[in-house]
């Protein structure tokens, strides 16, 4: 597609974070025009100068809140979009467990406030970032899209009530486009190592973790549990490359600007892969050492849960591209380049 005036526009909430900036820049690579709305509460300004920086293209971010109700009308109104991608939210669960009403105002009130400003705006097709954690510990694996969902925390139910939220609103009124995309668990950066995932404190999650060991920030992997019904007796998950999810994003938008109705997709490799064969793979991707510990199960985790992703092929005509070594050869190039994320640089 041309970078023409006439490419489609897109609204990028959350457009600064991990997975937003990413696709942000797939989005540019592929030709549309974009504009991010992020408040920067769990992200930096920088990730984007680096997105423009690889792609040439402007990605303008204009700083506030979802929730902001003035503030969206007036952008809309302003740039003219024909879709959204819907990042913006808060995302720990463990944060979600002690911080409900936080989680339940900033994802599901955030999200309906969106939904209210881009009806008003005349603007009906919208991708949502949903979770595989709606299907909380799943009957079966690989998790068929059908699979009942049973979210275990406040986090989890925010995205199932948004699910149902966009399901209500496509019966109600059949203009409204909606993707609904289920990510397994998003890990490595773009390949340049310019961009990546940057959480703040302490990481809760596996990779940013085992990088963080990689280059020597922590001393030790704490492995959660050693005794799961797993060959190796630790948990597997479905780990995505952020890449491979962000091109996700521009095929599920190509859809959503293409027809009306209602989507749900699992985006994950459909392959598992354990704590200890993650911690491993880290070693031979960073020539680095990854001392682990095995300890204790984390409360409320789950033995496995790996994707049935054939909605998406059939859907979307996508499917991951990227293995274990890329994932974790990107992660670390992103994390040895730039040991304090955007730290410095923000
Ligand atoms: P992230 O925190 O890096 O990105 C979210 C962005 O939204 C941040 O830049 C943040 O500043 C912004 N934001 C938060 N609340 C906002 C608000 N009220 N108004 C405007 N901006 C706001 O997280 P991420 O990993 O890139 O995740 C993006 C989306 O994908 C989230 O909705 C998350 O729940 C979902 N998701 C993430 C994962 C994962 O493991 N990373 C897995 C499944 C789903
Ligand atoms: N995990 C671990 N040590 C850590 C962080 C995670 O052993 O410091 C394990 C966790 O128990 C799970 C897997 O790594 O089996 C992925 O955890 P993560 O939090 O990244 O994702 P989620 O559990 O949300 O799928």
């Amino acid at each position: 597609m041309d970078q023409t005036h006439s490419a489609p526009k897109v609204l990028v909430t959350g457009g600064a974070g991990y997975i937003g900036s990413h696709a942000v820049l797939e989005l540019l690579a592929a030709g549309y025009r974009v504009v991010v709305l992020d408040n920067l509460s769990n992200s930096s300004a920088e990730s984007l100068r680096r997105v423009t920086e690889l792609t040439g293209k402007p990605a303008p971010l204009v700083v506030g809140d979802i929730r902001d109700r003035g503030l969206v009308t007036d952008l809309l109104a302003r740039e003219q979009v024909q879709a959204v991608i819907h990042f913006a939210g808060l995302k720990a669960v463990g944060e979600s467990v002690e911080q409900p009403l936080a989680y339940y105002d900033n994802n599901v009130n955030g999200t309906i406030i969106l939904l209210e400003c881009l009806a008003a705006a005349g603007v009906r097709a919208l991708v949502f970032s949903s979770s595989a954690t709606v299907y909380g510990d799943p009957q079966q694996v690989p998790v068929p899209v059908d699979a009942p969902l049973g979210p275990t925390n406040p986090y989890g139910q925010t995205k199932a009530m948004i699910e149902q939220i966009l399901g209500d609103l496509a019966i109600s009124d059949p203009r409204w486009a909606l993707g609904i995309l289920r990510y397994f668990n998003p890990v490595g950066a773009h390949p340049s190592g310019r961009i990546g995932e940057d959480p703040r404190g302490i990481p809760n999650n596996l990779m940013p973790y085992v990088s963080q060991v990689a280059v020597g920030r922590l001393a030790e992997l704490a492995v959660f549990g050693g005794d799961y019904p797993t060959p190796d007796g630790t948990g597997v998950r479905d780990y995505i490359h952020v890449v491979d999810l962000a091109r996700g994003h521009v095929a599920a938008l190509a859809r959503v600007l293409a027809r009306p109705g209602k989507f749900t997709v699992n985006l994950g490799t459909g392959r598992g892969h354990s704590v200890l064969e993650i911690a491993h793979a880290f070693e031979k991707a960073s020539g680095r050492r990854v001392p682990y510990r095995v300890v204790g199960r984390r409360p409320g985790d789950i033995a496995q849960c790996y994707a049935d992703a054939s909605s998406a092929r059939q859907l979307l005509d996508w499917q991951a591209e990227l293995g274990l070594a890329a994932m974790c050869a990107d992660a670390w190039r992103w994390q040895s380049d730039n040991p304090q994320g955007y730290g410095e640089a923000s």
